[in-house]
């Protein structure tokens, strides 16, 4: 149940996707039970910290430079945005903070205001992941030395399907810099996109690709594709939801101790489709993009989804953080009382 595999064949994934639905979802939990406190789900917040214009041509990003979006484009932000984002998120609740940078890799000359973003973030208890592109040995080396816990840098989708999606970048320097992560010491957060006119197949090899990296990924995002327009997959055909649940599912099987992250196009999933994925065995989410609580709706519906699934946010193993499950708490709480909820704001 909690065997942690690298040698998964093609054949043997295809053959989880096929189980019928409710065995699939059924060994899902029993795998997830022997491996994670049930109901509990972890919780992050993303800030993106410097948006648009990138080099690389990734045909779902609406970031590529490539395509036009209407994105605004920003500069990287200043370390002290960045930290006023950060203390808000903690105060929200959110354990780990990742920052995101729309980057093909990142420049030596923006490395000091990374270094200090990191340490910054780290200085309030909070764990901190980023992704920035490509890294080199020595980046890779310095981002760990200033304290980043985390580097997430996916592999897309399968090696075979990989060259309709990305030309700019090969699927071997994704593992390279998946590579220079785990030489660094550094956990690391890797998964893919499915909904992007992969085959079945593709989706198996994915996942048979993270499963048998040398060691698995910490965190495993698993992301719907959010057909965006200007970019070249916004006219995809739609996948059926049924099979992106079964891909959490072998994802949970397949990575036994590692966190399973319901990730992008989950704001556009209905609430009974969240609680399958979660059912499926995924237990980390990013927890909505805008802090304070009159803005941010979005959270507001997680935390009203998490008190009616009975789910609660992860606590960090390593710090003991009251003050966070604190916050956790009293924002489910405040879900169960909208009146008062709504008085407070
Ligand atoms: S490298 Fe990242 S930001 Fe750049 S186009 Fe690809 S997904 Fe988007």
């Amino acid at each position: 149940m909690s065997q942690v595999r690298h040698d998964w064949t093609l054949a043997e994934v295809n053959a989880l996707f096929a189980l019928p639905f409710n065995d699939l979802m059924f060994r899902a939990q029993l795998v997830h039970r022997a491996n994670f406190t049930a109901n509990e789900v972890q919780v992050s917040t993303l800030l993106s910290i410097k948006t648009g214009a990138c080099a690389e041509d990734c045909k779902y990003c609406p970031q590529s430079g490539h395509y036009n979006t209407g994105l605004e484009r920003e500069r990287l932000l200043e370390v002290e945005k960045v930290l006023t984002q950060a203390k808000a998120a903690k105060d929200q609740g959110a354990s780990r903070f990742c920052m995101g940078a729309a980057w093909s890799n990142p420049k030596q000359r923006d490395m000091p205001y990374i270094m200090e973003m990191i340490q910054g973030v780290k200085g309030m208890g909070l764990e901190t992941c980023m992704t920035l592109g490509k890294l080199t040995a020595d980046q890779a080396q310095e981002l760990a030395g200033a304290g980043l816990d985390y580097y997430n840098h996916n592999l897309d989708t399968s090696p075979e399907f990989y060259g309709e999606i990305i030309t700019t970048r090969t699927y071997q320097d994704r593992l390279d810099t998946l590579s220079h992560v785990r030489d660094a010491g550094m956990k690391v957060c890797c998964g893919g996109i499915v909904g992007m006119g992969e085959s079945a197949n593709d989706r198996s090899a994915l996942l048979r690709q993270i499963a048998n990296l040398p060691e698995h990924p910490e965190s495993v995002p698993i992301n719907m594709l959010v057909k965006v327009a200007g970019t070249p997959l916004e006219n995809v055909d739609d996948l059926d939801g049924f099979e992106f649940i079964r891909t959490i599912a072998v994802a949970r099987i397949m990575l036994p101790k590692s966190h399973v992250r319901l990730s992008a196009g989950r704001s556009r999933m209905n609430e009974q489709m969240q609680a399958l994925c979660f059912m499926a065995g995924a237990n980390s989410i990013f927890y909505g993009d805008k802090l304070l609580t009159t803005e941010n709706p979005e959270a507001n519906a997680d935390m009203q989804l998490f008190a009616k699934l009975g789910l609660k946010p992860e606590q960090r193993g390593d710090v003991s953080d009251e003050a966070h499950e604190a916050a956790m708490a009293q924002a489910i709480q405040d879900q169960l009382e909208p009146a008062l909820f709504h008085a407070a704001v």
